[in-house]
């Protein structure tokens, strides 16, 4: 065995870069999280070629002093805590003084900046390599260039993807920090063009903040937020705030990335609170869809750990378990009172709107699934009625009656093979036959032309209850019309080319950052599918066919979102 050394600091950078830096998203991060540490007011961003080739920021911040320069490289070097008891205080992003020193091993930096007070000055780092500090005039703040990352690390380059998808999870990058910091002023330029220029809000303007949401993600998107605000006042007296906008259910997504939780200024992951979320929304969204949310939390630093996580995109709470209930307890209350149908919510209170006479299907089911569960969280108001902790929020939930006595008569409908129960989706008695023995329904007697055999009832219009010979089986309708058009659209496709219809007018359509590089990405096979797409700038795709198969949704009503509130 050979004996042991310590690893020159070249080698440890390398290291540390390679948990640090992953694509060029990750510099963006970090380099937009040092200049929001800086007390900027306005940060731009530039890159080329997917970030890959080029990343810029410039920011208006306090700058660094020349003969702090080469400090600012070194690894281990921050000017952000002092002590380890200071890491559970820190009150910015970046605390670990390993981000710059990270990217200038991999990279081509140069590094330009001038404090208020000082002259400005320029350092130069190739791969690790730094060259001798100069003079350099430039206005107060920060100017970081990184080029040609991981030109020196060709196993990590081979990693890269399509500067397309790099650029995607670019915008993702600048996104989650252009969200937790709206009183910030930034800008996102790609090939030269203006991909975002959001300027800056008051920290505490909802609204304001709503018009970031909008031109981040869409005005469709932004349409069908409803806003949640509540505080938490925690046994010892420390204050858990939390607001922002949750969506409509008429707005979903398969996955959670849509699920923007900002903590204390800070994007962040976290489980739990992603299951608080999935079940404020249980009842409301089809299996296997994800609400989409943009919550801000603000808690002293001492609630929470930031020091968990290499890129700190997780953090761990001090007291998960009340963040758990509020969270869950402001959401359930808010729907309650409010009419998620139109896609446009309007709180019913009680005197205001007129649709609180006719509140809709889902508003009442909703209102029975929860008042079934709301009596024992932990969340409970003293009165019973579902609040969001001690602190109280603006809207309480209007009193509604148990299931039994809603009055509302539970709607059985008999049918049988060709005869369609009431509200039954007439496509799953046609096509019910083409289905069966498919994978995902195991044999069968499991399969959905059982239930066109069987006898069956209908349950709130909802589900499928059927005789078996085992005994019963109970089938979520809903995902059965789903799966039949699935199996005849698969059909279809690998019968040959499917049958397209052209728009007149190619109609565009806003995505998320990575939904939009993944459209883009797969092209050619929605080609196939007869749905053709061109990018239209930013993060906005154009339509220009769509599958005949499809003709009458299109457009109108996604597919999967227009159930049940249609
Ligand atoms: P950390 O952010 O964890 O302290 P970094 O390696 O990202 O570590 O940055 C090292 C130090 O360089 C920071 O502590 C800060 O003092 C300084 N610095 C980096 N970027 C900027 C900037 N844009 N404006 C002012 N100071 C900066
Ligand atoms: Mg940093």
């Amino acid at each position: 065995m050979p004996s042991i050394l310590a690893l020159p600091p070249l080698v440890v950078n390398k290291i540390a870069a390679g948990e640090v830096v992953e694509r060029p998203a990750s510099v963006v991060k970090e380099l937009i999280e040092n200049a929001v540490d800086s007390g900027a007011t306005r940060i731009d961003v530039t890159i080329e070629k997917g970030g890959a080739e080029l990343v810029r920021i410039v920011d208006n911040g306090c700058g660094i002093a020349a003969e702090e320069l080469t400090l600012a490289v070194t690894n281990h070097a921050t000017s952000k805590i002092r002590s380890a008891e200071e890491l559970f205080e820190v009150h910015t992003l970046g605390f670990r003084g390993e981000a710059l020193a990270s990217i200038a091993s991999v990279s081509r930096l140069t590094l330009r900046s001038r404090q208020a007070e000082g002259d400005g000055a320029e350092l130069v780092v190739n791969g690790g390599a730094e060259e001798p500090v100069v003079p350099a005039g430039c206005p107060v703040g920060t100017t970081i260039e990184v080029r040609d990352l991981f030109y020196n690390t060709p196993v990590r380059q081979k990693f890269l993807r399509t500067a397309q998808t790099e650029s995607g999870h670019v915008t993702e990058a600048f996104t989650r920090v252009a969200l937790a910091h709206p009183e910030v002023h930034f800008t996102l330029t790609h090939k030269g063009r203006l991909v975002h220029d959001l300027p800056a809000c008051e920290e505490e303007d909802l609204l304001a903040w709503r018009e970031r949401i909008a031109t981040l993600f869409g005005d469709d998107l932004a349409g069908a937020l409803v806003q949640v605000e509540s505080e938490d006042v925690r046994e010892k007296g420390e204050a858990v705030r939390l607001a922002g906008f949750v969506a409509a259910p008429t707005e979903s997504r398969s996955h959670t990335k849509m699920q923007y939780l900002l903590v204390n200024g800070r994007a962040v992951r976290d489980r739990s609170l992603q299951h608080a979320l999935g079940e404020a929304y249980r009842g409301l969204l089809l299996t296997g869809r994800r609400p989409i949310c943009f919550l801000r939390l603000s808690m002293p630093p001492n609630l929470v750990d930031v020091n968990v996580h290499p890129q700190k995109l997780e953090v761990r709470f001090a007291e998960a378990g009340p963040l758990y209930s509020q969270l869950l307890g402001t959401l359930r209350s808010k729907f309650l009172s409010t009419d998620l149908r139109s896609g446009v919510p309007n709180a019913t209170s009680d005197e205001a709107s007129p649709e609180a006479d006719t509140p809709s299907e889902l508003v009442h089911w909703a209102q029975r699934g929860l008042a079934k569960e709301a009596p024992q969280r932990r969340f409970d108001g003293p009165a019973g009625e579902p609040s969001g902790g001690p602190g109280g929020h603006t809207d309480r939930a209007p009193a509604f009656k148990p299931y039994a006595t809603t009055g509302e008569p539970l709607s059985l409908h008999r049918f049988s093979r060709g005869v369609s129960g009431a509200g039954a989706p007439p496509e799953t008695h046609r096509t019910s036959d083409s289905v069966s023995g498919t994978e995902g329904f195991p044999d069968e007697e499991k399969s959905p032309a059982h239930v066109a055999a069987g006898k069956a009832i209908q349950l709130h219009n909802r589900y499928l209850v059927v005789e078996t010979e085992a005994g019963l089986e109970i089938i979520d309708q809903h995902a059965l019309h789903e799966r039949v058009l699935y199996e005849q659209l698969r059909a279809k496709v690998l019968a040959g080319p499917l049958e397209r219809q052209r728009l007149l007018v190619p109609e565009p359509v806003d995505l998320s950052p990575l939904e939009a590089a993944a459209v883009l990405e797969e092209r050619e096979l929605l080609g196939k599918i007869g749905i053709e797409i061109e990018p239209f700038g930013g993060d906005t795709v154009l339509v220009s066919s769509f599958p005949t198969l499809l003709s009458k949704r299109w457009l109108q009503q996604p597919l999967c979102e227009s159930w049940p509130l249609n």
